[in-house]
């Protein structure tokens, strides 16, 4: 009796919660250096805030686990003691730092979570950029490359194998926390969001109503307000590395914040390169790895794993100028009910 009075009052709900207008909620948060942003559609903006608010708190966990601006987080822990001892981590971080060296093995070393020592001797964190010497980058040199850390699953214990080791997420953790926050989304019921951490990483969760998927513009790589390529998106997720990011310029020649770990120098000729792939880790780790690449290797790693696609912007001869290249993988077939499509501005 009871059981079919609930079905009845499903049933009876259904159609007055399809006809019912369903609202728009937008909320941001500052952590992890940028700003996270929920848009999201539901019947109630009151609930769809309280969603917001425990993706936002996620976000934060996050960053105080992860940050190495922070003495007290685990990463810097991590750093601390590695080389030491074994260090036993926390079962998620655990899992993003094997997931960072399997990027690393697929991609030759160009996507590298040890690239910390690197991005200071360049002035990368707090202050000035600079030129370091050769003797300064061949001694921090010693101290890069993801074969130097080491795991062990069972106890999830990471151990560094020489002093100076140091991890650095920067390239990955905002994809994370994006991930993150639409499994927190999806928990939650809520099935049209856009959930993006400034201007790296975005989820497409479902579609806004009455439309196929979500718009995003891939901006200019030398104007901020100018819109390059297209992409339309649903259950899709869109990543994007550029020099224009965070970079400095000394003696008439511009260096970019990411680094080829396997020289030791910031990457030159790529302006930008924005990836679409299913989950936002992924598409993080890879728009920086592609970037170090560029379009000649990153062709290699797109015929062995499916359903990604790149935009690179290349710096072209003339001044202000750039030259666009877009790769798929060789196969690129988005699962039903979802979107990732590219289209010229
Ligand atoms: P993204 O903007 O996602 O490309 O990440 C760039 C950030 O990742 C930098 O600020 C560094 O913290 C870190 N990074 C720089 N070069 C690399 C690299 N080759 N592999 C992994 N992380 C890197
Ligand atoms: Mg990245």
């Amino acid at each position: 009796m009871r059981v079919s009075l609930l079905i009845l009052a499903f049933l009876s709900a259904l159609p007055l919660s399809a006809q019912e207008q369903s609202v728009r909620y937008e909320a941001s948060h500052d952590a992890m250096g940028t700003e996270f942003t929920v848009v999201a559609y539901g019947r109630d903006a009151k609930y769809l805030g309280e969603v917001a608010n425990e993706v936002f708190a996620e976000i934060d966990r996050l960053d105080a686990q992860m940050s190495n601006y922070r003495a007290e987080s685990e990463i810097s822990a991590l750093n601390r003691d590695a080389a030491r001892r074994a260090v036993i981590v926390e079962p998620a971080l655990f899992a993003l730092i094997q997931d960072s060296l399997r990027y690393s093995r697929e991609t030759d070393g160009a996507f590298d979570i040890t690239v910390g020592p690197l991005m200071r001797a360049w002035g990368f964190f707090r202050g000035q950029g600079r030129v370091p010497t050769h003797a300064e980058l061949a001694e921090v040199l010693e101290r890069i490359g993801y074969r130097h850390v080491h795991l062990d699953a069972e106890r999830r214990e990471v151990r560094f194998d020489r002093e100076g080791v140091e991890l650095d997420l920067g390239g990955i953790a905002k994809g994370y926390a994006v991930d993150r926050a639409v499994e927190i989304l999806r928990e939650n019921g809520v099935t049209a969001a856009l959930v993006s951490s400034g201007t790296s990483s975005l989820y497409a969760l479902g579609a806004p109503p009455g439309e196929q998927g979500w718009k995003v513009n891939i901006r200019d790589p030398f104007e901020a307000g100018r819109a390059g390529d297209v992409v339309w998106l649903k259950n899709y997720s869109l990543s994007a590395s550029g020099s224009y990011e965070r970079f400095f310029t000394f003696e008439g020649k511009t260096y970019a914040h990411i680094i080829d770990p396997r020289t030791g120098h910031p990457v030159e000729n790529m302006l930008s390169s924005a990836v679409l792939a299913p989950r936002a880790t992924q598409s993080d780790a890879l728009s920086t790895a592609f970037f170090v690449l560029g379009p000649q290797a990153s062709r290699i790693y797109l015929a062995t794993h499916p359903n990604l696609a790149v935009v690179f912007n290349q710096p072209a001869p003339a001044r202000q100028t750039f030259r666009r290249v877009i790769l798929r993988s060789t196969s690129f077939s988005p699962p039903p009910g979802s979107l990732a499509e590219i289209s010229p501005p």
